[in-house]
């Protein structure tokens, strides 16, 4: 039998990984997965409780997922859509614009979160330049915003550990402090929204001319620790930028598709975007996809002639492939059908009820941020005074790896403890991931 793990030391350069500490690591090489369950090479199972980062949907091997992508499979896994239509391609982009916000009705496809950014930045861009409005060239974010990993969308993102080195070749942008009350204990979670919506509205006023987009990960910043934004800070978000006539672009790649407990985070406060990017999810973890919708008003400054220069020139030679679309499509289909939303509330209760018996009252347990099934432990060396572990001790990363030996896959933000399980969790695997969890957490910090 081949030895895996030594095969992939020597040939795979992994993401996100210092890899000397890898070659030095008993990789877990992966061989099939069951629900919510992966399987490795030597036949151990291992709860997914980051749903294989953040993307999985309906568990593993859903029939009704694997069915349609073998459906699809036998008529063709992939045709352009440069210059050519395809079934699954319209299928999907019927049934996104209509679960989406409203107004949200064309649908641009490419193939990851990062992809389906920097096409939303790229026509925010363009959309000011095809009605004569030059000036309006500089994209708002906030604080710690991640929005994935190539350049443009670095660019917006705000992440030191991740991004500082690439400083060089980033545009700059305009900066909102992210309300995040665990870092402000002085304020209230209101103050602390109060303060970042004042700060964009001085400078949406002092500068709306300039501005094209305002750019957010509505309701809970993801990569920067699960920040959870105190209520009414997108919907008030949204108000100054229609005030003040400037786009919002949410970045739906994360919280879309039920992770916060609606189909997405802006339906939370009611909020309708301009444009918004949708990805991880969006085929259920199957296959990679990605689409940025887009209204019809910024749909149409597109449209003229072909010498005007309106045409938006962006695409990718995968964009809107079949297989995907299909999956895509299926995965809708089973929210509809299972009214998976409604029957996820008291599933994301009883993850609520689990962690505040069992991992709140462990002694390095500084906070625990949730929405929906988003989850992060935030861990401390002294909570009282939130004073963190030094870095390099790496608590989160010792926390993951030592579940694994209760049987559950994690994977920390830092000190950030995440636990995003898939939609089709039981209440059985809730009460295990919660459980090894603070296990973990207590073999490695103490109790
Ligand atoms: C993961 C993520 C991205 C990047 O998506 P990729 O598919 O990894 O390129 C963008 N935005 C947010 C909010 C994300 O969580």
């Amino acid at each position: 039998m081949n030895d895996w793990a030594e095969l992939d030391k020597q040939y795979i350069w992994h993401p996100f990984t210092q890899m000397r500490d890898w070659t030095e690591s008993d990789p877990l090489v992966i061989d099939r997965a069951e629900g919510n369950y992966l399987i490795d090479t030597r036949g151990r199972k291992y709860l997914d409780g980051i749903s294989s980062l953040w993307v999985n949907v309906h568990g593993h091997c859903r029939p009704e997922l694997n069915e349609a992508i073998i459906r699809q499979l036998g008529k063709v896994a992939h045709t352009t859509l440069l210059g050519l239509a395809s079934v699954p391609s319209i299928e999907l982009a019927r049934k996104l614009v209509e679960i989406s916000p409203p107004g949200l009705n064309r649908v641009f496809y490419s193939d990851s979160g990062s992809t389906a950014v920097e096409v939303g930045l790229k026509i925010a861009f363009q959309y000011w330049r095809n009605r004569g409005r030059d000036r309006k060239r500089l994209f708002v974010t906030l604080t710690e915003a991640y929005h994935g990993d190539t350049i443009g969308s670095v660019s917006l993102g705000g992440i030191d550990l991740f991004h500082a080195i690439f400083q060089p070749l980033l545009f700059s942008t305009l900066r909102v402090p992210t309300p995040f009350p665990y870092r402000y204990p002085h304020l209230t979670p209101e103050e602390c929204r109060d303060r970042s919506l004042e700060y964009f509205r001085v400078l949406a006023q002092d500068r709306c001319d300039e501005i094209a987009a305002l750019v957010v990960e509505p309701i809970v910043q993801g990569a920067a620790g699960m920040i959870v934004h105190p209520s009414g800070f997108l919907r008030n978000m949204a108000e100054i930028c229609r005030e003040y006539n400037i786009l919002l672009m949410c970045d739906e790649v994360a919280t879309g598709f039920g992770r916060t407990g609606k189909l997405f985070a802006c339906d939370h406060e009611g909020v309708r975007p301009d444009i918004m990017a949708v990805a991880k999810g969006l085929s259920g973890g199957y296959l990679p996809v990605a689409a940025t919708l887009v209204t019809d008003e910024i749909h149409d400054a597109f449209l003229g002639l072909f010498t005007e220069q309106k045409t938006f020139f962006h695409g990718h030679s995968y964009t809107g492939n079949p297989l995907a679309c299909a999956a895509a499509c299926a995965s809708i289909d089973l929210f509809q059908r299972d009214c998976l939303i409604e029957k996820s509330q008291p599933k994301i209760q009883l993850l609520a009820d689990r962690l505040a018996a069992e991992v709140a009252p462990l002694s390095h347990v500084a906070e625990i941020r949730q929405c929906g099934f988003m989850v992060g432990i935030e861990l401390a060396e002294e909570p009282a005074t939130r004073t963190a572990y030094p870095p390099e001790l790496r608590m989160g990363a010792a926390v993951c790896q030592n579940v694994r030996n209760y049987g559950v896959i994690l994977r920390p933000l830092g000190d950030v403890v995440v636990l995003m399980p898939p939609l089709s969790i039981t209440p059985d695997e809730i009460r295990s991931l919660v459980t090894a969890t603070a296990r973990s957490i207590r073999d490695i910090c103490g109790d």
